[in-house]
């Protein structure tokens, strides 16, 4: 790509046979390689004002010695040395261990600079370094690098700077004048420079500008090729239908829809109509309503003669919507049909015979929908709701299933959009950001363990008063490795408790279908006042009148799955309550804890997630389609990031972008992606 990939690491002198092979196991094989290894941090020499330092910094300071040093020996090899030094118009202490050659050195007035941890307290610093010449040290910020083997860290310096002398001028940039002068951003190989050696604070800070914005925007760049290419590769359908007859059937509806329902459904259908292939996710928080649009959206597609699949990840909640569906569909007679691993024999086979034919004009399932035996007659749109908890494969093969159906991701955890753009940068996304009328805030508490039985009195209260709980634990059976409630013991105890007063059930994972639906049933008609579960309950499961959701060892949850669990309650009329029960002992677990009981806002939720689990970690370990970037980070840098967005989708839609010789190294980064050819396309 640019001719110093071409030129390997051995032309650099000093590098023999032995350091090159230990730099080729770190993948650096070019001189190219060499300067993108990038410091990880970097050592801070530049001169420190006294009064602006914080206890334990790492200074360094230059001063006057003031006192005659003091020696003192402990043992027969260590020792400390104390002297006073000048500092401006302070007077401090410098302590030095097990350097006693220093007592003969230091003179009275003389002019020394030293580095140190910066104790506060005593106004001393424990020396690291000591120069004797007044500060001449031209690097006063030193690279640190990641080394492996036989290589060490001031070798590393030493062939990054010959590199840069020899090679430096050969960078090449692949940025065009004209975008680095709008956000005046400095050239690569001043970036380059700067990152490895900068003469000070501001070097490193513009280079770091710079890079975060090229590595935004070569990212968003491969989005958007890859969004334009599936947009004209894919035929998409275009679905030919009579918006009024949507509007009849949302009137059917016992509420109004929301104003962001109705602009989502705008959204959506005015890609259902275009004749490129939807792509959309659609975000809102849990209890929005979201399964509404859905159920226009499927309308939509039947009224244009096609078939709707609607996937989930659980049998409960397929069976929950295809209930929900059905009661909203077979009004303006659309028939929903529901496949699970439990539609079994006979029923199966005349279900998938009913889809072949196209008499099942809605199709609700889990990943069973996406099995070869399931033939429709016409798939025109295919909705996913938990979006991220299918894989890019199952997605992919459902979309096959069909012509080209339109695609639909519903999720109800909130993405900050930061995420949303990044990970799912090649789509369109719909967000819904309004609560239906009416909702009452769930009003959240935080407490220890040790009220457990104060808050046992209050689930006692709600039940007396017609209402229903939720108990959440984190694991089903005891742990020895770790000390958490765990459901069967939790249900046992509560059991015992309510004794006569309540009936408790119990879900968990290994529960069987059979067995969850029977206890999911028991709670929903409220032969079951309060149900312990495991987090399988945390998607979607709808029991309007359970009011108070009890979480055990909420520490142990993130904040989005705390959110989700909340969400299982006030989705009736009566006041709601979410009791995290908790004693964290991190900082980060107290925060979680403190910032679910201020707000109910699950995106003001998500962005705080982020921030203290960091992107990589966000969704677990499931997704892992994270691009990790060098220098950039997602979440300080998100408004570099939805620049780079724009800039991207204006650049990939235009004619000079293709053309021009000034973004062709920009064109020849994108085409290394492969998301030009094909290659990669999920
Ligand atoms: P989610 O987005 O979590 O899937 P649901 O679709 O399950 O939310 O909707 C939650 C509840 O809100 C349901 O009982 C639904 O009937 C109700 N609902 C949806 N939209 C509205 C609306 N516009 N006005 C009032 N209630 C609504
Ligand atoms: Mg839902």
């Amino acid at each position: 790509m640019n001719e110093l990939t071409t030129i390997s690491i051995k032309a650099i002198k000093g590098i023999g046979e032995e350091t090159a092979q230990a730099l080729e196991d770190m993948h650096i094989h070019s001189v190219h390689d060499l300067l993108e290894h990038f410091p990880y941090r970097y050592e801070d020499y530049e001169l420190k004002d006294l009064a602006e330092a914080k206890h334990d910094e790492k200074v360094t300071v230059e001063g006057k010695v003031h006192s005659v040093p003091s020696l003192t020996y402990y043992g027969k090899k260590r020792s400390r040395l104390t002297f006073r030094l000048l500092v401006n118009r302070y007077l401090i202490t410098v302590t030095c261990f097990n350097r006693p050659y220093y007592k003969s050195k230091l003179e009275i007035d003389q002019t020394v600079t030293v580095t140190g941890k910066w104790d506060q307290h005593r106004q001393t610093i424990n020396l690291q370094e000591l120069q004797f010449s007044p500060f001449v040290k031209n690097q006063t910020i030193e690279p640190v690098y990641s080394v492996k083997g036989s290589l060490t860290v001031k070798g590393m310096r030493k062939f990054v700077s010959l590199a840069l002398k020899n090679y430096g001028s050969s960078i090449q940039d692949m940025l065009p004048a004209s975008i680095r002068s709008r956000y005046k951003l400095v050239t690569r190989e001043e970036a380059v420079r700067s990152i490895h050696l900068p003469r000070d604070h501001e070097d490193l800070k513009q280079a770091r500008r710079r890079f975060v914005y090229e590595e935004f925007l070569l990212f968003q760049l491969k989005m958007q090729a890859l969004r334009k290419r599936e947009r004209e590769e894919t035929p998409g359908m275009k679905q030919v239908f009579d918006s009024t007859e949507l509007v009849n059937f949302t009137n059917l509806l016992p509420f109004p829809l929301t104003n962001a329902q109705k602009r989502v459904v705008n959204e959506i259908t005015h890609d259902m109509k275009s004749p490129y292939r939807m792509n959309r996710l659609l975000q809102g928080d849990v209890g929005s309503g979201k399964t509404v649009v859905a159920a226009v959206a499927l309308y939509a597609t039947v009224l244009a003669g096609h078939q709707g699949a609607l996937m989930v990840p659980t049998e409960i909640l397929a069976e929950q919507h295809a209930e929900s569906l059905t009661a909203m569909l077979e009004k303006v007679g659309i028939s929903v049909g529901l496949l699970t691993g439990s539609v079994k024999g006979k029923a199966r086979r005349e279900l998938l015979q009913r889809v072949k034919d196209g008499d099942v004009h809605v199709l609700v399932g889990t990943h069973a929908l996406i099995q070869d035996e399931v033939i429709y007659n016409s798939l025109g749109l295919v909705i996913t709701d938990e979006q991220h908890r299918f894989g890019v494969g199952q997605r992919r093969v459902l979309r096959e299933k069909g012509e080209s159906p339109d695609v639909l991701f519903m999720t109800a955890t909130p993405i900050p959009r930061t995420l949303a753009i990044t990970v799912f940068g090649e789509m369109d996304v719909s967000i819904i950001d309004e609560m239906p009328a009416g909702r009452k805030a769930i009003e959240t508490y935080w407490v220890k363990h040790d009220m457990l039985e104060r808050i046992l009195h209050f689930v006692e209260k709600e039940i007396h008063d017609g209402r229903q709980a939720y108990v959440i634990c984190p694991l089903i059976e005891e742990s020895d490795k770790l000390d958490v409630q765990n459901a069967i013991d939790v249900h046992a105890t509560l059991t015992h408790y309510f004794n006569g007063k309540a009936s408790v059930g119990l879900m968990h994972g290994r529960l069987s279908p059979d067995e969850k639906e029977e206890v999911m049933k028991q709670f929903s008609v409220n032969d079951v006042q309060i149900l312990v579960s495991t987090t399988v309950v945390e998607v979607g499961v709808n029991v309007p009148n359970a009011t108070v959701m009890v979480i055990y060892d909420a520490e142990r949850f993130g904040l989005s799955q705390l959110h989700q669990l909340r969400g299982r309650v006030g989705r009736g009329d009566a006041q709601s309550y979410c009791i995290l029960l908790a004693d964290p002992k991190s900082e980060v677990g107290k925060e979680r804890m403190t910032i679910m009981t201020e707000t109910n806002d699950g995106f003001v939720l998500s962005e705080r997630d982020l921030e203290l689990r960091g992107p990589g970690d966000f969704f677990g370990r499931k997704q892992s389609g994270m691009p990790e970037f060098k220098v950039a980070d997602m979440v300080h840098d998100y408004r570099a990031l939805e620049v780079a967005r724009e800039d991207a989708a204006k650049l990939v839609n235009s004619d000079s972008f293709w053309t021009e010789d000034q973004f062709a190294l920009l064109r020849i980064q994108l085409e290394a992606t492969g998301v030009l050819t094909g290659e990669k396309f999920d």
